[in-house]
């Protein structure tokens, strides 16, 4: 064995970042893996307008230094009702100060100092949403937009590297336990990296690999409901009564004809609809948002996902989803866009229509089709009775020019049973953001690693550094 260090930490996203920000000055020796690339050397054929189509391995919008958020809209959602179950894992006590914690990070290396989500206007926003049979959660956001976002991952990546080893483009395959605790880690390339401690932060892209071998060293896993929808793109100006006090609206509604909870998710105005690549070594391709800090289109994207339980036995929420989003693969090449009018027509979308259309796609590469043929009917008539509430609340959110691209899915299906520290059932294997199901965005996601990291820290009888 080459070298054994007290921490090796698998994924360079956000959980990753921030367990390395608390451990790189604590005079321990750590390593930081990830399969993708540094951050400056990520590029995304979806950038460059070429689509998605050739599956780059590792998926560069989702691997790398900076993890799913380097290409993120960088949304922080500064409160511990969204984003992740970390309240019910560390007490809400204790999430409220480690979010807040996190926020004086990120503002430390870029963030802007403006929030969103807090003011007048709010109360009557909820009261109308509430008229409408909408739930609106109010959250405190602020917003870095893709490009700021990439800069502080950056000057993140800049302040670690001569702090601790990092080795980017290395797959971690394996995990080795002796007597009960960890000992090593092994790469693709058949390399046995020695550990006193390990922290799993392989994100949603890394799940289904967390999955297999927590199965393999009988780790207990939970089954989370399955979130399947769409991702809507509407005129900005349809949502601006939202989006200018709010910037992301957290809507929530359950289904007249399923009760099924729905809800919208990952606002980006003035953004584009995107291609990712997604599940490992069997990926499939799903669609996303991002947005800018300053508006790069005369439209706002959304998801609206529905979130359903499934009758018993059901084990494999992750074949799931990406079962359907083969479907939707299969008969587009990619990714599917409809008009809303059409779908209510029970017609294709075609190229003709959508030239009319007033809406313009922002995802040019989209196959115009029919979505029908590949989401079941419990999720699109659940998505369209949500579109309906909300047009009530936002008139014109429910046009037939209205667009839905699909499909969307989270892979964030599968939780494992943690401590409140974090700590498997393994001794001193951690695990931390949204692949472990802890996390369902940035700040939890790098709140989890801080809780990881401190706990090792607590053992080694070492004091955290903080980088604020
Ligand atoms: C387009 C897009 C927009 C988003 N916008 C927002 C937003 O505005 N606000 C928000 O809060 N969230 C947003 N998110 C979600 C957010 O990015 C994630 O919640 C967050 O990045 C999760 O952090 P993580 O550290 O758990 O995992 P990730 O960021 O997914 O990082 C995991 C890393 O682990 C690596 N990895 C996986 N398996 C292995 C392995 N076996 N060996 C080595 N490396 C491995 C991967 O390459 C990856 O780099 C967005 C996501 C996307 C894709």
């Amino acid at each position: 064995m080459a070298k054994i260090y007290d921490v090796v930490i698998v994924g360079a996203g956000p959980a990753g970042i921030f367990a390395s920000l608390e451990l790189c000055d604590a005079g321990l020796d750590v390593l930081l893996v990830d399969k993708g690339r540094e951050i400056e050397a990520r590029v995304c054929p979806v950038q460059t307008r070429s689509g998605c189509r050739a599956l780059c391995s590792p998926c560069n919008l989702v691997s790398g230094f900076g993890g799913a958020g380097a290409f993120s809209d960088g949304k922080l959602t500064l409160s511990t009702r969204v984003g992740g179950r970390l309240k019910e894992l560390v007490g809400s006590e204790q999430a409220s100060v480690l979010i807040d914690y996190v926020d004086t990070i990120y503002l430390r290396f870029g963030a802007p100092p403006k929030v969103y989500g807090i003011g007048r206007g709010i109360a009557r926003l909820e009261r109308e949403a509430a008229s409408a049979g909408l739930t609106l959660t109010p959250v405190k956001l602020r917003h870095l937009g893709t490009e700021l976002c990439h800069e502080t991952l950056k000057s993140m990546q800049n302040y670690l590297s001569p702090r601790l080893d990092i080795r980017l483009g290395t797959t971690i395959k394996s995990i080795a336990v002796e007597d009960g605790v960890v000992k090593a880690v092994e790469t693709d390339r058949g390399e046995n990296i020695g550990c006193r401690y390990l922290i799993l932060a392989p994100g949603r892209e890394g799940a289904e690999w967390l999955c297999n071998e927590a199965e393999k060293l009988r780790l207990s896993l939970d089954s989370n409901p399955v979130d399947v929808g769409c991702r809507i793109e509407v005129p900005m100006t349809a949502m601006e009564k939202l989006t200018r006090t709010l910037y992301e609206s957290k809507l929530e509604f359950y289904s007249r004809s399923f009760n099924d909870r729905v809800r919208t998710f990952c606002m980006c105005p003035g953004g584009e609809v995107i291609m990712e690549s997604t599940g490992g070594s069997d990926p499939v391709i799903t669609v996303n948002g991002i947005g800018y800090a300053r508006p790069h289109t005369r439209n706002t994207n959304f998801a609206i996902l529905v979130s359903t339980t499934f009758t018993e036995p059901f084990h494999e929420p992750i074949a799931y989803g990406k079962y359907l989003a083969r479907l939707a693969n299969i008969l587009s090449g990619g990714i599917l866009v409809q008009r809303l009018g059409d779908l209510m027509d029970g017609r294709r979308s075609t190229q003709a229509r959508l030239q009319n259309n007033t809406v313009e796609p922002s995802l040019k590469a989209a196959t115009p089709g029919d979505l029908s043929f590949a989401l079941p009917y419990r999720y699109l008539k659940s998505i369209v009775e949500m579109l309906q509430a909300m047009d009530k609340l936002v008139p014109g959110v429910a046009s037939p020019q209205t667009l839905l691209y699909g499909i969307e899915v989270k892979f964030y299906s599968s939780r494992l049973k943690l401590t409140p520290c974090l700590e498997t059932e393994i001794s001193n294997i951690f695990a931390a953001g949204d692949g472990a199901g802890v996390s369902r965005g940035l700040v939890q996601a790098s709140a989890s690693g801080i809780v990881a990291a401190r706990e090792i820290l607590r053992r080694s009888g070492k004091e955290s550094s903080p980088a604020t």
